[in-house]
């Protein structure tokens, strides 16, 4: 079977593996599809993000769905040919945070895809994945494998979404709209939110933005002052997803936040300076959001109901072999927004 990995900055192969089978309690699930994420991006354009980096040949990919092709021994929730979606997150379930209901902070976590550990856990892209039974999710009925694979994406922002606390009624500005912003606008819409404006550098990615439930989109490169016009008498919005990790942004939003409202930091940036009299005066909210708990069941629901649409945010997809040209379309923002890869 085949896989994708990464061996550093630039360096993706697709290298044949030997094939699996499947311990005690674990499945093999033969994979359909997979979305290249953000931080799939990172490792592939500078080895890692922040402190995390690459220190060791890595199987990527943890936005993975597929069928159950074989069961281990005392798996009987699942049977051959079930299609599922793979959650990418194992938390120990024993640890001080997982006791308190917090596993998306497990001590000992198992993230598919990730290089926070040594070794690295492997990810999801490859052609057959050897998983524990708890991680394969059975699909709702009918759900085509492609969709599934957004459970993950979209878990992550239904997380960002409790984290801003209700949204009914909320005006709402969306900061980066890439996929991850583009969910937040589609949560947002879902969770009733009566205004959503989304901005990004670019123009492009804020065409999918509209169709995700954008009611204005402003590209801030061309456009840098339109923004500005909210922060009269100390701001306009209720709640703020900052999915672009940039400083700028971050910026931005606390001018145009009204006093008493949250801003919700999606995005990765590096270290920042924030204006902090204004945070203070205004009360504003800073909260970050990392990953998911038990969101990921619930996203294959919302999907299912078609309470939420991800698929405008699908650009491509790609064979195994064209992996590399797959990496580069998904990183060139002005052609592409998520795109997956067909096994
Ligand atoms: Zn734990």
């Amino acid at each position: 079977m085949r896989a994708v990995v990464i061996h550093a900055p630039k360096d993706l192969r697709v290298e044949e593996r030997a094939d699996v089978a499947p311990g005690p309690g674990q499945v093999v699930v033969r994979i359909g599809a997979g979305g290249i994420c953000g931080s799939d991006l990172h490792y592939y354009q500078h080895g890692g993000f922040g402190a995390v980096r690459l220190r060791e040949p890595m199987v990527l990919g943890h936005e993975i769905a597929g069928m159950v092709a074989a069961l281990g021994t005392g798996v009987s929730s699942l049977a051959v040919g079930d299609p599922v979606a793979v959650n990418p997150s194992l938390p120990c379930g024993a640890c001080r945070y997982c006791l308190a209901g917090q596993p998306n902070h497990c001590l000992d976590m198992r993230f598919y895809g990730s290089a926070m550990r040594m070794p690295h856990v492997q990810g999801g892209f490859s052609e057959l994945l050897v998983c524990e039974a708890p991680r394969a999710v059975k699909l709702p009925q009918g759900m085509a494998i492609s969709l599934a694979a957004f459970a993950e994406p979209l878990s992550v922002c239904l997380h960002a979404a409790r984290q801003a606390g209700p949204l009914m009624g909320a005006r709402v500005l969306v900061t980066g709209a890439g996929p991850i912003g583009c969910l937040a606008v589609a949560v947002a819409r879902h969770a009733g939110a009566r205004e959503i404006v989304a901005t990004d550098l670019l123009s492009t990615p804020l065409l999918t933005a509209r169709r995700m439930g954008a009611d204005r989109t402003i590209a801030v490169a061309e456009d840098p002052d339109a923004l500005r016009g909210y922060a009269v008498d100390k701001g306009h919005f209720d709640v703020v997803f900052e999915a672009s990790g940039s400083a700028a942004a971050l910026k931005a939003a606390i001018e145009v936040a009204r006093p008493g409202a949250t801003i919700v930091q999606l995005g990765l940036g590096g270290d920042v300076t924030l204006p902090l009299s204004a945070l203070v005066a205004k009360e504003i909210g800073l909260r970050g959001t990392f990953r998911f708990q038990e969101e990921f069941p619930l996203a294959l629901e919302v999907m299912a109901r078609g309470d939420i649409d991800p698929r405008p945010l699908l650009s491509a997809t790609m064979g195994i072999e064209e992996a590399v040209a797959a990496f580069e379309l998904a990183g060139d923002r002005n052609r592409a927004m998520k795109v997956q890869i067909a096994f």
